[in-house]
């Protein structure tokens, strides 16, 4: 069973589907490529960075 059909595989790659969200940090509009969990924060992708290197800790190098 070389060819397990060509459709079958699963899409990895891709245009990803997008949710609108609201950025919990600044307020901004923007877009998510995961379902918003509601209680949790969203950041649009400025401050994601922001907080992704917001870590505890010294900061390593
Ligand atoms: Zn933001």
């Amino acid at each position: 069973m070389a060819y397990g059909g060509r459709f079958g595989g699963r899409r990895d790659f891709g245009p990803r589907e997008m949710h609108k969200a609201t950025c919990s940090d600044c307020g901004k509009e923007c877009e998510v490529p995961f379902k918003p969990t509601e209680g949790r924060p969203i950041y649009c992708r400025e401050c994601f960075q922001k907080h992704r290197t917001e870590r505890r800790g010294p900061p390593r190098y």
